[in-house]
C-alpha cells in the first residue's frame, strides 16, 4: 500500500485525543489493535503482522512520545533509523529529559494541555539531537491518550530537512524564543502562532482585533501600520493568563503561502514592567503615611486643571490646612500618637469634602484642599467653617481622647494668581494670618496681605541693588573697659545707606535678608570689611578687638569656613583681634560639625562669642562643649539689674567657672555700670558710653582717648582666650 493511503487509514483509526494506546506494552501490537479493522485481529495473525510490516515499511518516522516521563513509547522503524536506535528497546530507555532545555519541557507540558482541551494538532520544524547528531524534521503532532488516560504525543516525521544552517537555526530560534511571533491575514486571521504566542492564547482561532482590551488599541495599531508600515505600541491583551499588558512590534509583509499581505506581530509581556512602573508612579505622588496624594502630586496634576479651569471660566479655592499646636501633640503623646492622628485627620478631610475638591497631604500637619466649581465668597467661608466645626468632634489615640483644631488660609483662582506657586504662596501668607489671628479659624488672601508681600518683594530687590550699588557700611559700636572706660573693641554693626529711606538699622532689613539667603553675601562683605579696618586700625596705632556678627544662615552655608581661614591672607587683619560673635540659636540648630569648625577657628586665633546670650532657650551648661571666649550677655538681663538680678549673678558666675569673659550689652545707665563693676564684669558696650558710629567717628573716639591717656592706650588688652 502507498505511504499516503496507509497513513491516512492508520489516522483515521487512530485519531488523537481519543485513541487508546497501551502506555508501556508494545504500542505496534496496540496500534494495530486499536484500528477498527484489526481490533478483532488475533495479535499472532497473519494479518496482524501484515499491519505492523506496513507501519514498518513507511519512509515516514512515526513514534509515541510520553511527554510526563520524556520517553519514546513506541516507533516505527523509520523513526528508529531517525532517532539513531538499535532496536525499539533502545530507544524507550533513553530518558530525554537529560538533554531537554527548559523551554521544550514548557512547550511539551502546554501542548500537553492543549491536546486536553481541545483537538489541537501542529506542524513544526524541530532539531532532535539522537546520539548528538542534530537532525531537522517537519514533525507534525496530535494528542495521543494512553491506557491508563494520560495524554502524550503522536509524532511524524516529514521528510527531513535540508536548509541552510541560518534557516535551520532560525526556525530553532522562533521555536525557542519567549518571544511570542504571530502572523495575520489582513482580515485580522491568525495564520501561523510560535509556541509562545500559542502558549498564551485564550482560544484557538482568536481575531486579532478580539485579543485586545481596549479596541482603541487595535484600531491604533491598524491605522499606524496603514499609514508608516509598522509601529510599537503597548496594550492590554486577554491572554490565557488572565489580561496582560504586551509590547507589541506590528510590521507589514506578505504570508510566503499566499502571498497576500499580512501583519506580522512579536510580542513581549511586559506586565510586571508596568506594574513596577504604576506602583513607582503612585508611591512618587502619594504620602505613605496617609495615602493621600501628595505635594509632587499636586505640582503634576494642578497646572493642568488651572489650565482646564481657566478655558472654562471656572473658579478654585486653594485652602492650605494646618493643624494647631501639632508639635505639642506630638511631643506629648509620641510619633507613633502624632502619625496616627495625621492618619485620621487625613480621612477626616476628604469625608468632609466630597466631591467638592480634592485633597492632598503637603507635608508634616500641612494638607491642601483645592475646592472646584467654586461660586461665591460665601460658598468659601461656609465651607471653611464647616471644616472648622467638624474639628471640634473629638479625635481618639491610643484611647486618649482629644481636640485637634485647625487653621486654614485660602487663596483663590483666578483672583488672587493663576499659577499654582502664587496660589499656594498666597494661602501660606493666609494660613500665617489666620495662625496670627489666634488659630481655628481661617483666613482669605486679600489686599492687605498682597501690600505686604509687595512690600517685601521690593525690599528683597532693593536688597540685591544694595549690594551691587556698594550701598551698606558697617558703623561701629565701642567695647569699653567697665573700669577704666577704655575703648577695648568695637562691634562692627551693618547699615543700609537706602537712596529713599536714608540710613536704615539692620532691624529693618536683616531678616529678609537671611530669608532670601543674600546674607551670606552681605556677611561674607561685612566679615572682609570689619578684618580690613582692625588691620588699618592696628597700623594706626590701634590695636583692638573687632567684632562680626555671624548669621545662622551662614554658618550653615559652605563658604563660611574658607572665607575665615583665609581672612589674614585676604585683608592682612590679625586673627587674635577678631572676635566672630555667633547666637544661641547658631549652636542650637547647627549639627555636631560645629563644634570641628570653632575650634579650628580658635586654633587659628579667632574669638568666639555667643550673641544675645539668654534669649535662646538652651541651658547654660552646654556653653562648655563649645570653644566659647565671650558671652555677650543680652540688654534685657542689663535693663534689670537693678530690680532682678538673681539671673544676672548666675551668668556671671557660670562665666568665671568656665573661664569665658561677660561682656554686658545695652547699658545705658550709670547704675548698670555700677552694678556690672560691683560684680566684676569687665566689659560693656552701650548707648551710655556711645551707640554704633560711622567708621570715622570711631576713630574720633580712639584718638581723643589717645590723646587723653597715650601710655595707657598702648596697652590695650586682648580678650582672653580662657
Ligand atoms: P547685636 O549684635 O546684639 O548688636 C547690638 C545691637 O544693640 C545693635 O543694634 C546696637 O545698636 C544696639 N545697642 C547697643 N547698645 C544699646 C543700648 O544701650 N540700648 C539699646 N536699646 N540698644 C543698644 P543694631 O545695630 O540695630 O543691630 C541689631 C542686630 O542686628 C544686632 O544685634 C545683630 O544681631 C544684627 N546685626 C547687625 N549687624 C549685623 C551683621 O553685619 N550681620 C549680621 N548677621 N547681623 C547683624
Ligand atoms: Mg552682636
Ligand atoms: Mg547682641
Amino acid at each position: 500500500m502507498h505511504d499516503a493511503a496507509l497513513l491516512r487509514r492508520f489516522r483515521g483509526r487512530c485519531s488523537p485525543g481519543k485513541t487508546k494506546w497501551p502506555g508501556h506494552a508494545p504500542a505496534r501490537v496496540a496500534c494495530v489493535r486499536e484500528t477498527s479493522e484489526l481490533q478483532t485481529v488475533d495479535p499472532n495473525s497473519a494479518l496482524h503482522k501484515v499491519a505492523v510490516q506496513h507501519l514498518d515499511e513507511l519512509n515516514t518516522a512515526l513514534w509515541v512520545f510520553d511527554i510526563d516521563h520524556s520517553k519514546v513509547t513506541w516507533a516505527n522503524k523509520a523513526a528508529l533509523s531517525v532517532w539513531n536506535a538499535d532496536s525499539l528497546a533502545e530507544l524507550a530507555s533513553r530518558d530525554m529529559s537529560t538533554d531537554m532545555s527548559v523551554s521544550v519541557a514548557q512547550r511539551l507540558k502546554q501542548y500537553q494541555e492543549d491536546f486536553i482541551a481541545s483537538d489541537a494538532a501542529f506542524t513544526e520544524v524541530w532539531t532532535i539531537y539522537p546520539q548528538n547528531v542534530p537532525t531537522t524534521l517537519d514533525v507534525a503532532y496530535k494528542g495521543f491518550r494512553f491506557d491508563d488516560g494520560r495524554m502524550g504525543m503522536l509524532c511524524e516525521a516529514r521528510a527531513q530537512r535540508t536548509d541552510t544552517p541560518e534557516g535551520l537555526r532560525s526556525s530553532e530560534a522562533l521555536l525557542h524564543t519567549s518571544v511570542m511571533i504571530s502572523l495575520y491575514d489582513a482580515g485580522g486571521t491568525p495564520l501561523y502562532r510560535n509556541p509562545a504566542a500559542r502558549a498564551l492564547q485564550p482560544e484557538r482561532g482568536l481575531q486579532l482585533k478580539d485579543r485586545f482590551v481596549n479596541e482603541s488599541d487595535h484600531d491604533k495599531l491598524i491605522s499606524q501600520v496603514d499609514l508608516h508600515g509598522g509601529c510599537r505600541q503597548s496594550a492590554r491583551i486577554q491572554t490565557s493568563k488572565g489580561i496582560r499588558w504586551h509590547e507589541i512590534t506590528a510590521r507589514e509583509c506578505t504570508d510566503a503561502v499566499t502571498g497576500k499581505s499580512a501583519l506580522l506581530l512579536s510580542e513581549t509581556d511586559i506586565t510586571d514592567l508596568k506594574e513596577a512602573e504604576h506602583r513607582a508612579r503612585y508611591l512618587a505622588d502619594h504620602d505613605t503615611l496617609t495615602g493621600l496624594p501628595n505635594r509632587n502630586y499636586v505640582q503634576s496634576k494642578i497646572p493642568k486643571k488651572l489650565e482646564v479651569a481657566g478655558s472654562i471660566g471656572e473658579k478654585l479655592a486653594f485652602l492650605i490646612i494646618d493643624l494647631d499646636r501639632f508639635k505639642a501633640i506630638n511631643d506629648a503623646l509620641g510619633h507613633a500618637a502624632g502619625d496616627e492622628l495625621l492618619i485620621q485627620v487625613a480621612t477626616r478631610l476628604p469625608a468632609i469634602t466630597g466631591d467638592a475638591g480634592m485633597v492632598a497631604r503637603l507635608g508634616g500637619d500641612e494638607f491642601l484642599i483645592c475646592l472646584q466649581d467654586v461660586r461665591s465668597r460665601e460658598q468659601i467661608d461656609a465651607f471653611c467653617e464647616k471644616l472648622v466645626e467638624e474639628f471640634r468632634t473629638r479625635f481618639t489615640v491610643d484611647g486618649r481622647e482629644f481636640v485637634s483644631t485647625l487653621s486654614i488660609g485660602v487663596s483663590q483662582f483666578p483672583e488672587d494668581g493663576e499659577d499654582l506657586h502664587t496660589l499656594l504662596k498666597y494661602a501660606d501668607v493666609a494660613l500665617y494670618e489666620a495662625k496670627e489671628d489666634g488659630r481655628n479659624t481661617h483666613c482669605c488672601f486679600n489686599i492687605s496681605l498682597r501690600n505686604k508681600i509687595e512690600e517685601q518683594l521690593t525690599l528683597e530687590r532693593d536688597l540685591r541693588a544694595a549690594l551691587e550699588q556698594e550701598q551698606f557700611e558697617l558703623f561701629y559700636q565701642p567695647r569699653v573697659d567697665t573700669f577704666t572706660n577704655q575703648i577695648l573693641g568695637g562691634e562692627a554693626l551693618l547699615r543700609w545707606n537706602h537712596p529713599t529711606r536714608g540710613l536704615l538699622a539692620p532691624g529693618c532689613f536683616i531678616e529678609a535678608a537671611e530669608q532670601i539667603g543674600l546674607i551670606i553675601e552681605i556677611g561674607d562683605w561685612v566679615l572682609t570689611q570689619a578684618a580690613i579696618e582692625q588691620h588699618a586700625l592696628e597700623r594706626e596705632g590701634f590695636p583692638i578687638t573687632v567684632s562680626v556678627n555671624i548669621s545662622p544662615k551662614q554658618f550653615e552655608s559652605s563658604t563660611l569656613f574658607t572665607s575665615v581661614l583665609s581672612l589674614a591672607d585676604r585683608t592682612g587683619c590679625n586673627p587674635k583681634r577678631i572676635e566672630l560673635e555667633i547666637t544661641e540659636t547658631t549652636l542650637m540648630s547647627s549639627d555636631s560639625s560645629i563644634i570641628e569648625t570653632l575650634s579650628t577657628f580658635k586654633e587659628r586665633g579667632f574669638g568666639i562669642a555667643i550673641d544675645d546670650f539668654g534669649t535662646g532657650y538652651s541651658n547654660l551648661a552646654y556653653i562648655q562643649h563649645y570653644p566659647v571666649t565671650s558671652l555677650k550677655i543680652d540688654r534685657s538681663f542689663i535693663a534689670n539689674v537693678g530690680t532682678n538680678h538673681a539671673v544676672m549673678k548666675l551668668i556671671m558666675s557660670l562665666c568665671r567657672l568656665l573661664k569665658v569673659k561677660p561682656v554686658a550689652e545695652g547699658v545705658e545707665t550709670e547704675e548698670q555700670l555700677a552694678w556690672l563693676q560691683q560684680h566684676g564684669c569687665r566689659e560693656f558696650q552701650g548707648f551710655l558710653y556711645s551707640p554704633a558710629v560711622h567708621r570715622n567717628q570711631f576713630r574720633d573716639l580712639l584718638k581723643r582717648q589717645h590723646e587723653k591717656a597715650p601710655s595707657e592706650a598702648m596697652h590695650y588688652p586682648m580678650f582672653s582666650t580662657g
